[in-house]
């Protein structure tokens, strides 16, 4: 199985920040705006169910001056900007909106947006000779947008410790509610039960950034979810990624299904794909991580020894193909440092774990390491 990750959505391979980084930053407004849309703006203040969506628009009461008439604020999807036609007479970009809704600057605007939406701080800044956001390409009222000699540090940067490994990802604040369970793609493609697609909190999503894509709930080792990773459901084709990640988030930083691993006994496997895991699991075997990919990282390495001991037993069980060859050499020899491993490998190419039937993997774990 292959996760291909498209580079321009996924921020992996992160670098300590001071190899690259200059020493004044700024908040690109520029890529906090377009890293987000007005409809996640809307979900997050809970009033997008208050607004009628058009072919590109939301229209409905001003939620600004908190006026009723249902035309009297409208949003346009495609340029991702809204006008108050009412009491406000102004309109413009995401950051003005939310600037206009908590009563704050549009820097602020942009620090909270960076927050609630889980944006990755380092690519939301620019060092001073890049636009510094503030343009007036969508006539928004630039309120308090830095001039280019307002050169004072805006997002604080991690300490040095943090950034050496990447900051963690911050939990979500939102949910994707509406998820239909029920889907071919998982029922019959991928074999799922309803009860571990529930169990798993899978679904296809209807909306949002994750629109027509199958979500699945990414957890935290504490059990909170810091992202939706948006599967497609079938063969996408050459210009459609597989697999969609929200902007920012690192998925180095995770092992998907390790807040649940950690609390199962025997040997841990690790594997590849996220269907990997939700299969193992489904056919008995729970202690299960997967690295979302073939290679490991060194936060996830950092992971797997908190939560094992000298006499832990790991398995390495990833796709049989190129990539998971030269992974789990790489894996085995960095985590036989720290406790038993064995690497499992298959007979056949190409086959991955997730094609494992409950009898063959009760051979293959049955006994353990
Ligand atoms: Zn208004």
């Amino acid at each position: 199985m292959q996760l291909k990750f498209v580079s321009s959505i996924v921020l992996h391979n992160y670098q300590p920040k001071d190899k690259y980084m200059p020493k004044a930053q700024f908040v690109d407004f520029k890529a906090v705006k377009s890293a987000i849309t007005m409809e996640q703006v809307l979900e997050h203040y809970g009033i997008l169910d208050k607004f009628k969506r058009g072919t590109d628009s939301f229209s409905g009461p001003c939620p600004i001056h908190k006026g009723s008439n249902p035309t009297q604020f409208r949003v346009s999807i495609s340029k991702n900007i809204w006008n108050c036609f009412s009491e406000c007479k102004h309109g413009g970009n995401v950051l003005d909106f939310i600037a206009r809704m908590d009563d704050v600057s549009i820097h602020a605007a942009a620090l909270k947006a960076i927050e609630w939406f889980n944006l990755d701080p380092e690519a939301m800044s620019a060092s001073g000779d890049k636009d510094e956001g503030g343009e007036t390409d969508d006539k928004a009222p630039a309120a308090e947008a830095p001039k280019p000699a307002a050169r004072k540090p805006a997002i604080p940067l991690a300490p040095t410790a943090v950034a050496e490994k990447g900051a963690p990802n911050a939990p979500l604040k939102f949910r994707l509610d509406k998820l239909v369970r029920e889907h071919p793609y998982l029922l019959e493609q991928r074999g799922l039960s309803l009860e571990t697609i529930i169990d798993f909190g899978l679904g296809f999503c209807s909306k949002g950034m994750m629109a027509d894509r199958i979500a699945i709930p990414i957890h935290n080792v504490k059990g909170e979810v810091v992202a939706y990773a948006g599967r497609f459901p079938g063969d996408p084709g050459e210009d459609t990624p597989k697999y969609k990640l929200p902007q920012g988030f690192r998925k180095s930083q995770e092992l998907y299904n390790i807040d649940r691993a950690i609390k199962e006994q025997g040997p841990l496997v690790i594997v590849e794909g996220f269907f990997d895991a939700i299969k193992l699991h489904q056919n008995g075997w729970r202690k299960v991580v997967a690295i979302m990919g073939s290679t490991l990282s060194a936060a996830q390495e950092e992971l797997i020894r908190e939560h094992t001991g000298p006499a832990s037993q790991i398995i390495v069980m990833l796709d049989e193909n190129e990539a998971g060859q030269a992974g789990r050499e790489d894996i085995a020899s960095r985590l036989s440092k720290h406790c038993f491993v064995r690497v499992h490998t298959f007979g056949k190419p190409d086959m991955e774990p997730e094609h494992l039937t409950a009898e063959e993997l009760h051979q293959i774990l049955g006994g353990g390491i």
